[in-house]
């Protein structure tokens, strides 16, 4: 293990948390344990969640877009100056890929929880990364991303790499601003349209031209560096199942990853992380075709949504190695100490309607409920009463589950998703349920076009008249036992079937 004793250690006493939700009580978790203070923000309209009173002190960034909330930089360093406090963790997703603000952290004489400015600048974008990918010997998509971004000239090269070919905002994220074009005569609507999104999305209508992989899986690689010069990987996860190439199902390992590729993978990604002398904790997501042969996809220079799959195998608390990077302390292990035990798979609850085009929904949680299973994990960033609006993202929360196998993770988490209700609000659990059980998906026939091509098998089935039955005994029952002993009025059926509905996702009654 390296040791630069230039590196200055200095201990982190209060962390400002510029993000919300489940990753902000995450990052407040583990700063307890280590004897941090944090510090979290919060909008108007998000009074009353938990992120509001889970830190130690906590500022309001007033009403207004997120422009003027979560992406106000000059406010959230002002409010970190004043409270007194030493470090900034991002978080995923808003500003933790800006290097713009990890260099005004910095240059505040705070402590940013991640990598360098000048790292989030070459990989925190899709084009500048390949390019550098490509130096460091990693295969990367054919593609093309160079400077000229005239309709025409994108158009001819698209030609030149064949279809079908995907269209990428070199700024993206999230599965924003991305088209696949089919054909030489799609090309200019798919362009438009791409330029239109992204530069709503990121500001930035930049892109670039990638051959599309047929039924790929999406493999990624988790990376962390200290500020010594040591890189270390934590293994793989898989993330294929996406919906509009958003993962919904992640797992740690990968049914699809032999020990050779998997040695081959890792050293990819450490020869990255080298060469680009990375400091702290990143990922590097891998496209793998169906001849086993994999390609550089991009690098996400942050903890990512799926991490806790990684600490459900590993045993490592991922924000706790960040810390001690970010402190400039050694990372505590050696290559070879580093194991993958078992096997964990995290499911994404939505606020949205599978039922009706996966619609976002709204409203008031009126309770969720709690996994009672050894070796599962709910990730939650609300609690019952809270409002769900549109102003953020839809993920409710992430439940996790462990098992010694694939199969026992799986079927455990199905368990723990049959405990875990948003009564109030529609999510997409009995999907992610239906996902679960698919004999395909336990066979780990796991590729980014799973959902598509197993779209009739994921719907929910029809209920039978029994079932039907059942329900409205159920509803019956449900509003006795919620003291009314005679027979309810007409309303209370309905009050009470919606409360069965929301349940188990019943309809039409
Ligand atoms: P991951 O691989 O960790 O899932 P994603 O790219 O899906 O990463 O993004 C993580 C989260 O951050 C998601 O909730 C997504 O909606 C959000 N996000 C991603 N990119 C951006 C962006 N540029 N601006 C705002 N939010 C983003
Ligand atoms: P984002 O920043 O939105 O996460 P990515 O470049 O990581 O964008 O791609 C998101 C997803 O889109 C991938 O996980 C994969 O499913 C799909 N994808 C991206 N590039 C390709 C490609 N060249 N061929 C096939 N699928 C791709
Ligand atoms: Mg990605």
């Amino acid at each position: 293990m390296k040791n630069n004793s230039k590196v200055e250690v200095k201990k982190i006493n209060k962390i400002l948390i510029a993000n919300r939700g489940e990753i902000a009580l995450r990052i407040i978790q583990t700063a307890r344990e280590m004897g941090i203070k944090t510090v979290t923000i919060f909008t108007e309209e998000e009074r009353g969640l938990p992120h509001c009173t889970a830190g130690d002190e906590a500022f309001c960034l007033g009403a207004g877009s997120l422009k003027d909330t979560y992406l106000n930089q000059a406010k959230i360093i002002e409010i970190a100056r004043s409270c007194g406090a030493d470090a900034v963790h991002p978080g995923y997703g808003f500003l933790s890929e800006k290097s713009s603000f990890s260099k005004l952290v910095t240059a505040s004489g705070l402590i940013f929880i991640g990598p360098s400015s000048e790292s989030i600048d070459l990989m925190g974008d899709k084009k500048s990364s390949k390019i550098k990918i490509q130096e460091l010997g990693v295969p990367s998509i054919p593609g093309y991303h160079g400077d000229n971004q005239e309709m025409s000239h994108l158009c001819k090269e698209a030609c030149r790499l064949g279809f079908p070919v995907l269209i990428k905002a070199s700024a993206g994220g999230g599965g924003k601003g991305m088209r696949i074009v089919n054909f030489e005569s799609e090309f200019q609507s798919a362009f438009e349209g791409a330029k239109r999104e992204a530069l709503n999305s990121f500001g930035d209508d930049t892109v670039l031209l990638e051959k599309y992989i047929t039924s790929p899986r999406h493999i990624e690689i988790q990376v962390m560096s200290d500020k010594h010069g040591n890189h270390f990987h934590l293994f793989e996860r898989e993330c294929s199942i996406q919906r509009r190439y958003q993962k919904i199902v992640e797992e740690s390992p990968s049914p699809a990853v032999t020990p050779e590729l998997r040695a081959q993978m890792t050293a990819a990604a450490l020869k990255i992380t080298s060469g680009i002398n990375y400091i702290g904790a990143g990922t590097i997501e891998l496209i793998l075709d169906t001849d086993e042969k994999f390609y550089f996809l991009e690098m996400n220079t942050r903890l990512q949504v799926e991490h806790p799959v990684t600490e459900m195998v590993t045993g490592l608390d991922l924000v706790r190695l960040q810390i001690l990077v970010a402190q400039g302390e050694k990372l505590p292990f050696k290559q070879e100490d580093l194991k993958q035990a078992g096997h964990a798979i995290e499911v994404r609850l939505y606020a949205e309607d599978p039922d009706n085009d996966f619609l976002p929904s709204i409203g008031t949680i009126k309770k969720i409920g709690k996994s009672t299973l050894l070796h599962t994990r709910l990730d939650c960033g609300y609690i019952d009463g809270n409002e769900v609006t549109i102003s953020f993202d839809p993920m409710l929360a992430k439940l996790i589950s462990w098992g010694e196998t694939r199969d026992l993770a799986a079927d455990k988490l199905i368990l723990a998703l049959n405990e875990i209700v948003f009564i109030g609000v529609k999510t997409n659990r009995d999907y992610l349920k239906r996902i679960l059980s698919l004999s395909e998906y336990r066979q780990g026939i796991t590729f980014t076009n799973f959902v598509k091509t197993y779209e009739d098998k994921l719907k929910p089935k029809k209920k039978t008249k029994e079932e039907i039955a059942l329900a409205i005994a159920a509803a019956l029952f449900s509003s006795k036992i919620n003291g009314h002993n005679g027979n309810p009025a007409n309303g209370e059926i309905k009050k009470s079937a919606d409360v069965w509905s929301s349940l188990s996702g019943f309809r039409n009654i």
